[in-house]
């Protein structure tokens, strides 16, 4: 069996402007990284009617994930093969699960967006900028503290931390300032991983490079002595954030193994940020595809929810079609079984882990649009495996199911898939709101999430969380959504719970203002916004011989 890298490096790449010819994107508007990367300046407010959209997204993953990349690439390249005029959009890959544990996010098998080591290493340089704007504007807080702080901020009360696109536990809380007078004031500090960064949230929810300086100038970075919030307008330095950033808001164009066109832009993770590709990279794919495909980060409760409440109002449309993403493996391990077993057969625990497909299926279904289970088939599953599991896809959910293995054969092991897809694009459908968006308070908003999507009953507020909530309603930003901010492995906020328990509670610790991203973060549980590394890391296996040729990436 070949390795992922393998394939991709094998792989026939057509040029970047062969690829930018068949969605119609005119050279003016193309700018080459080499012969297969570009950036595109794309004009959102110019007129077109837009694509159809197909949202991707799945049930409770293990720890490699699940295969929504790999399934959104190769239903893409199902399309292609049917001869649809169709763009994906996905999320760029973020080094620390590349070094660390995750893996890339360039998809897997035969279904692969190329050139895979570019795409998983520093692609076009998007997040070095944005770590670049993210330090820099902290560089610019603690310098204005040492030269006189005018502005009265409360080194005690700095809510902007630093960033960097490593796993490094190290960094979590350290002290910064010390070493006397020239050397800044000491305060404490921290590290998030850049894929936590508001400004990447920004980027992926601005409409333009003036809606990006907009959003900047809005971001709070904390509060002075006497309690009042401190925005970087009032440091006037809108403008130097949004020139690092000048070319990182342009969407990335690249393709897939079978040539269809994907946009990669932006990766904010689904667990501690909103976890969906740039606005921008989701309008391009519409208005240049027939159909667009993007995926949204980890399972629905996560990615997909925010998708349909923090994304689709800003991008001003909502998916025509939803695409769960199921496995044997997964459902295996949220039935009970072993992580270490699941490619042994084991209908008693798929059959006790469906339960978790289910509620996936049902959570999305209250939005109204066509929901469709797609099974993404592993070479270990059984046939006894997967028959039970589209049975009880259309007999017992009564939804669409269908099985697809481009993973192993590419585009044409999904052409069923697309065509059901397809079918379900054509199918008239409202959506509807989960929540009011302008007249429910924080507290609803989080209630119906934790109720409607997760299945729990209750949320409990730390002393922290409740005080975090009183002044953010104060400051007059209750109507702002919330973006969840919880372990991908469960429902509930104990990555331990798998299936789809009942009768939970979820524990917001603490709740965060991101003004310029426009949604309030609620942390639950025990989620970090910098991961750290496992113990054997992906870094250990990976090498580069004398001739450049890579190895071990995946
Ligand atoms: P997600 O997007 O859900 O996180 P990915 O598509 O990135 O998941 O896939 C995670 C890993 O699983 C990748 O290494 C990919 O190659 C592998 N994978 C996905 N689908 C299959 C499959 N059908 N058979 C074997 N490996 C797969
Ligand atoms: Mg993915």
């Amino acid at each position: 069996m070949k390795t992922d890298v393998e394939i991709s490096q094998e792989a026939k790449m057509t040029s970047i402007t062969a690829i930018a010819k068949k969605l119609g994107i005119k050279d003016e508007e193309l700018e080459q990284y080499g012969n297969y990367k570009a950036k595109v300046n794309f004009d959102p407010s110019a007129p077109r009617t837009d694509g159809k959209l197909i949202l991707v997204t799945s049930i409770n993953p293990t720890a490699a994930g699940e295969g929504k990349t790999t399934v959104t690439i190769g239903l893409g390249d199902a399309f292609t093969e049917l001869h649809k005029k169709v763009a994906l959009a996905l999320r760029e890959p973020s080094l620390g699960p590349v070094m660390g544990m995750k893996g890339g996010a360039t998809g897997g098998g035969y279904a692969q967006v190329i050139p895979m080591e570019d795409i998983n290493l520093h692609f076009t340089g998007d997040f070095h900028a944005l770590t670049e704007a993210h330090n820099t504007l902290s560089a610019l807080i603690d310098n204005h503290i040492q030269h006189g702080n005018e502005l009265n901020l409360d080194p005690r009360q700095v809510t902007w931390k630093r960033v960097m696109d490593v796993n490094d536990r190290e960094l979590r809380q350290i002290v910064v300032g010390l070493g006397g007078r020239t050397s800044g004031v000491p305060r404490q500090d921290g590290f998030d991983i850049t894929v936590a960064s508001e400004l990447m949230a920004i980027l992926c929810l601005s409409n333009s490079l003036s809606d990006l300086k907009n959003r900047i100038s809005r971001i709070l970075i904390g509060y002075t002595y006497d309690r009042k919030p401190v925005y970087v307008s009032d440091l006037h330095v809108q403008g130097a954030l949004t020139l690092l950033l000048k070319d990182a808001i342009k969407p990335n164009l690249v393709q897939t193994l079978e040539h269809t066109p994907a946009f990669i832009h932006g990766g904010p993770f689904a667990n501690i940020a909103h976890g969906c590709n740039s606005i921008l990279a989701t309008k391009a794919a519409l208005a240049y595809g027939d159909y667009a495909i993007t995926e949204a980060g980890f399972g629905s409760d996560l990615g997909a929810e925010k998708f349909m409440d923090i994304v689709a109002p800003r991008l001003k449309k909502t998916p025509d079609c939803v695409v769960v993403v199921a496995t044997v493996r997964a459902l295996k391990l949220n039935g009970g079984a072993d992580k270490h077993d699941l490619n042994t057969e084991n209908l008693s625990a798929l059959k006790k882990g469906i339960v978790n497909l289910k509620r996936h299926v049902e959570g999305m279904q209250q939005y109204g649009k066509p929901v469709i289970v797609a099974v993404n088939k592993f070479a270990t599953d059984s046939d006894d495996e997967l028959t039970y599991l589209l049975n009880y896809v259309r007999n017992d959910l009564k939804v669409t199911g269908e099985i697809i293995n481009s993973w192993a054969q590419g585009g044409k092991a999904g052409v069923e898939l697309a065509r059901k897809v397809i079918t379900a694009c054509d199918q008239p459908a409202d959506f509807h709101e989960l929540y009011n968006h302008e007249e429910s308070t924080v507290l609803e908003k989080m209630q119906a999430i934790v109720t409607r999507i997760y299945g729990g009953d209750n949320i409990e507020l730390s002393h922290k969380a409740q005080l975090a909530l009183k002044r953010i309603e104060k400051m007059g930003y209750g109507h702002l959504p919330v973006c969840m901010a919880k372990t991908q492995y469960s429902f509930t906020d104990n990555a331990k719970q798998l299936g789809a328990p009942d009768n939970f509670t979820i524990h917001v610790s603490d709740l965060q203002l991101k003004l310029g991203a426009g949604f309030i973060v609620a942390l639950t549980g025990k989620i970090l916004t910098m991961p750290g590394l496992p113990s054997h890391p992906a870094a250990l296996d990976m090498d580069i011989d004398e001739n450049g040729r890579i190895t071990g990436l995946f």
